[in-house]
């Protein structure tokens, strides 16, 4: 894990959930912790080597890849954690994440890693700017993939995106890209679209430029819109959203164990909002049975 500048105070630590390093002076600020401890003690090595010490970490969302190491830098550094207020209610429940995929005191099964971080304590921003080395970071609301997902971008034009944008391997590979709310993900779209950053970086894949904007956010608009006329015609016939849960995913070419069925239930139902809340469809009960349809 090697320390990358992009341009004036920003940085970055390449990583499966990258880590973004705004560098003020001998102190390092950190854009999430990575994935989990093990990630942790890597990112606090380098900037040790690097001769800086952590002074806090700022969490674009509450999904567990992205604080994975907030509680062994917090232990190791007693550095502040702070992020959006919902999404800090959730880093400081960890139980929230496996609750809120399962919607009541979940299966052991989704108590892992991958859904829970180990906790820390974190607090919440409160103003939508923060001086770094002379210079303001703008923090801006990304709501969507979660729901008080937040950005970062620096005077200099590097703008840290969180998961709103995804990159072409991933939307390769996963075909349905994670969201709570579809309606709110297409408008954090639009407006990164109108964005004017020289660099992005999105918490998985590489950096690009303000020219790879605008093609990457139509393919991530795409996979969104396929999801959504694949649902559309399923729902010809009244179906449940397990029932509209298996037939997308076999649609898709999506296999999926028991986590990721969850964590696609939950895009599923974020879909079926929209579409609902749009006039597209309705969900209606049948004997029992809440079923929905195209209108
Ligand atoms: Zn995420």
């Amino acid at each position: 894990m090697k320390l990358k500048q992009i341009k004036g105070c920003a940085h970055y630590l390449k990583s499966p959930t990258n880590v973004g390093v705004l560098i003020d002076g001998k102190e390092a600020i950190l854009i999430d912790s990575g994935n989990d401890t093990d990630k942790a003690k890597k990112i606090h090595r380098e900037l040790e080597t690097q001769g800086l010490s952590i002074k806090s970490i700022w969490n674009t969302h509450s999904h567990a890849d992205h604080w994975g190491g907030n509680h062994y830098l917090q232990q190791k550094t007693g550095c502040e954690i702070t992020s959006s207020k919902i999404e800090a209610a959730m880093i400081n429940n960890n139980i929230m994440e496996p609750f809120y995929l399962y919607g009541a005191e979940p299966l052991k099964v989704l108590k892992n890693k991958f859904l829970m971080a180990k906790e820390c304590s974190c607090g919440i921003f409160d103003s939508n700017h923060i001086d770094v080395a002379g210079r303001s970071v703008e923090i801006v609301d990304l709501k969507g993939h979660s729901p008080g997902m937040v950005g970062f971008k620096t005077e200099e034009g590097v703008f840290f995106t969180g998961d709103a944008i995804f990159s072409l391997e991933i939307i390769e590979k996963y075909k349905l890209m994670y969201s709570s709310d579809i309606t709110g993900h297409l408008k954090t779209l639009d407006f990164l679209e109108k964005s004017d950053a020289e660099y992005y970086v999105p918490s998985h894949g590489d950096v690009f430029g303000f020219d790879g904007l605008k093609d990457l956010i139509e393919k991530n608009r795409d996979a969104i819109f396929r999801v959504n006329r694949i649902l559309l015609d399923e729902m010809a016939e009244p179906a449940s959203l397990e029932e509209l849960l298996t037939s997308s995913m076999d649609r898709l070419g999506v296999s999926m164990n028991i986590g990721q069925h969850f964590l696609n239930r939950t895009t599923i139902s974020a879909h079926l909002s929209h579409l609902c809340n749009e006039g597209f469809a309705v969900a209606q009960m049948d004997n029992n049975r809440l079923v929905y349809r195209t209108k």
